[in-house]
């Protein structure tokens, strides 16, 4: 009944009237003809059916209109998680797939923006999480100099050099959020070319050793005899290795070592950063990428280090259609790898 196009109903529902009122006729007429109930059966089937014909015309009109309506919604919306197109030959069961289908469309937006709306929370908490510290240190250093410590040769000095370093700080988080924000809305146009990997990882390792000696780890590339070509962005890519190698003495421990080692893999090249320093616990690695988490939030800041490195890194890996996966041990390492396109 539920899938009965509105025609066969139209006509069942007009004999049925028609029956009804020759039944009564024959019933409740006095000279109970058969002759009678049948002409009966014809008016009331002929007067129900032009009846019910022009009703039901003029709803189908309306709701074919109204499925036209919906439809135009579903098409002009930029939910594009449902796109599949409903065909029905019933009027009304068309309408009705139109509009669960718009339901369900709209719900799915809800719970995107939902979505959107918990994150964009989240980041301004942990933006001004990140800029306050910095920001009370300065205004702290400064009130100190105002009360009188500017004329205190054994302070003065130092408070400026620390105001200094709250400040350079503040610059690297906004430098990292303005690369972030870029990456995720797109802005950022990946331009690749064709440069040899092994250079630049050799490259990123001097302009890395002096902070990597100041804790006596020590950088290598390994197989780094012959050029390995890749197509990718050589900017972007460096910031990815910097990142990588900044993170593995940051997180490295004392005299100790962090290699890059790059392979040949046929149509890719793998590029693998290992460090022999704290490793990660294996229920922070599926969280590691995300903008902002720490596995130990006050070493991170200690370093100097804003939440975003990976984040970064995943996204620019991202942009180039490539992935970067980890491996790690807590007290023996961690491995970063990812791969990039052969040229
Ligand atoms: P951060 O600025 O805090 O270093 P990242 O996004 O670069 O932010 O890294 C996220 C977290 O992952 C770090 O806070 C640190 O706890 C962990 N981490 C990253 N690299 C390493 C590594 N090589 N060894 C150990 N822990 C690491």
């Amino acid at each position: 009944m539920k899938n009965t196009s509105p025609k066969v109903l139209l006509i069942i529902i007009s004999i049925a009237l028609a029956v009804f009122v020759a039944v009564g006729v024959f019933v409740y007429s006095g000279n109970e003809s058969i002759y009678t109930a049948f002409l009966a059966f014809l008016i009331s089937l002929f007067t129900s059916f032009i009846i019910l014909y022009f009703v039901n015309t003029l709803l189908i009109s309306k709701v074919n209109e109204l499925t036209n309506t919906v439809k135009n919604y579903r098409t002009q919306s930029e939910d594009k998680l449902i796109t599949y197109s409903l065909k029905s030959d019933n009027e009304v069961t068309a309408l009705g797939d139109e509009i669960l289908a718009w339901a369900e469309e709209r719900k799915n937006e809800i719970e995107r923006l939902k979505k959107l709306e918990v994150y964009r929370k989240e980041f301004l908490g942990n933006v001004s999480h990140e800029l306050k510290t910095p920001i009370f240190n300065i205004q702290g250093y400064v009130l100190t100099l105002l009360d009188g410590g500017l004329e205190d040769e054994t302070i003065n000095r130092d408070y400026l050099q620390r105001a200094e370093r709250s400040i350079d700080r503040m610059i690297t988080i906004i430098d990292d959020l303005e690369a972030i924000s870029q990456l995720e809305t797109g802005e950022l146009q990946i331009e690749p070319e064709r440069f040899d990997v092994v250079a630049l990882a050799k490259d990123v390792i001097e302009a890395q050793e002096l902070k990597a000696t100041s804790k006596g780890i020590i950088l290598t590339v390994q197989n780094d005899d012959r050029a390995v070509f890749v197509f990718a962005d050589r900017f972007r890519i460096r910031q990815v290795i910097v990142n990588l190698i900044v993170n593995s003495i940051k997180y490295g421990k004392e005299y100790g070592e962090t290699k890059i080692r790059i392979y040949d893999m046929g149509e890719n090249v793998s590029v693998e950063v290992a460090d022999n320093g704290l490793g990660i616990a294996e229920e922070h690695l599926p969280r590691l990428f995300e903008r902002f988490y720490r596995v130990d939030k006050s070493r991170s800041r200690d370093q100097g280090g804003t939440g975003l490195g990976l984040a970064i890194v995943k996204h620019i890996l991202e942009a180039h259609n490539q992935n970067i996966t980890v491996m790690s041990t807590v007290g023996v390492g961690t491995v970063f790898s990812f791969t990039l396109k052969k040229a």
